[in-house]
């Protein structure tokens, strides 16, 4: 038991005692074999785990991508296992779609991230954490939002399409302190236990799913009844760039012309990601029952700001102004560059 703890296995521990995590194909339990093997006590499939994290995914997206990011994850684990969390998260991001001063960007976001959505705590993300549940981080990236709670002493899991990503977010999470409770899967078809979960987060990774309604159907059915789902994503209608590739306007082209453009523009795939307007996105919710929820027109943190040029730091400041002006709100909803959602599901 304790080396299986030291070895961050995220079976183990009070989150899978009674059986958190379950098998994707049959819903039995999962037993750890080995930090490289995970087991179903039922229909006794095997699933590969880099580090003791299961991969779940088993070949529900793109079979060959989920191999290959398998493969990646294996050879990054052993490339950063004596690194420090700065050389982790520059691995990370050094993508060749990423120019140096990209990727300089990306490694700061990410080692901030803890702290900023410690603030957010203060703000929408309160129902979230207010409980003493267990809390579900879909999409967990790197971890910022795991190192965060475990921070103030909540109990959280995370999974994430990508195995890489998870062995970052390991690393952001046993440097802070913490033990890692992770898994690789999809959103659509989470490998968790039905009613389980007090609050599930989103952040910046709905206009990453392939299908959104089911996602929004996932957490429903693993969250508690009261529990709440907060979900924060760019807006499709944004005026500004497009947080991704860093470009305007792809959200206002109909949507099979927006891969296009962006090649055309920048030479760059642009295939996991579909930003949603706030209609598109409400829509989606009202398929499925027993949520009641509401939009939140977001303002541009402080802390942000300060890292901006002079122009768009004054017109930040200038949006954080107005977009509290009550009669403004459809427009911002409409055309700001991102909102929120927090849910609550009530029956
Ligand atoms: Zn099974």
């Amino acid at each position: 038991m304790h080396e299986h703890k030291e070895q961050g296995s995220v079976l183990d521990g009070r989150e899978n005692s009674d059986g958190l995590w379950r098998c994707p194909k049959c819903w039995g339990e999962l037993d750890v074999i080995s930090n490289e093997s995970i087991k179903c006590q039922l229909c006794h499939e095997n699933y590969p785990a880099v580090e003791g994290i299961p991969d779940l995914r088993m070949g529900k997206g793109d079979a060959l991508w989920e191999e290959h990011d398998l493969q990646l994850a294996q050879r990054y684990s052993a490339e950063v296992q004596k690194e420090s969390l700065e050389t982790v998260m520059k691995q990370l991001s050094d993508r060749p779609e990423n120019t140096q001063e990209t990727q300089v960007m990306r490694v700061k976001q990410i080692l901030g991230a803890p702290s900023k959505f410690l603030r957010q705590f203060d703000g929408w993300l309160k129902p979230c954490v207010s409980g003493d549940g267990l809390l579900l981080d879909i999409g967990c990236g790197s971890g910022g939002f795991l190192v965060a709670t475990e921070s103030i002493g909540l109990g959280a899991v995370g999974i994430d399409a990508s195995m890489t990503n998870l062995i970052a977010a390991k690393r952001m999470i046993e440097v802070h302190g913490g033990t890692a409770r992770l898994a690789c899967a999809y959103a659509e078809s989470l490998p968790i236990k039905s009613g389980r979960i007090s609050a599930v987060t989103m952040n910046d990774s709905i206009e990453h799913v392939t299908s959104v309604r089911t996602t929004i159907a996932e957490a429903y059915r693993v969250l508690k009844i009261e529990g709440h789902l907060a979900i924060s994503t760019p807006n499709r209608f944004s005026l500004t760039r497009e947080p991704h590739v860093l470009i305007w306007g792809v959200g206002w082209l109909p949507r099979r012309f927006q891969a296009r453009y962006v090649r055309w523009r920048i030479a760059q795939a642009y295939d996991h990601t579909r930003l949603m307007s706030t209609w598109e996105l409400s829509r989606e919710f009202k398929t499925q029952d027993g949520f009641s929820f509401e939009f939140i027109v977001p303002l541009v943190p402080t802390e942000e700001i300060e890292n901006f040029p002079p122009l768009r730091a004054a017109l930040a400041k200038l949006y954080n102004r107005i977009c509290q002006w009550r009669v403004l709100r459809p427009i911002f909803l409409f055309i700001g560059p991102f909102y929120q959602i927090s849910a609550r599901r009530i029956a």
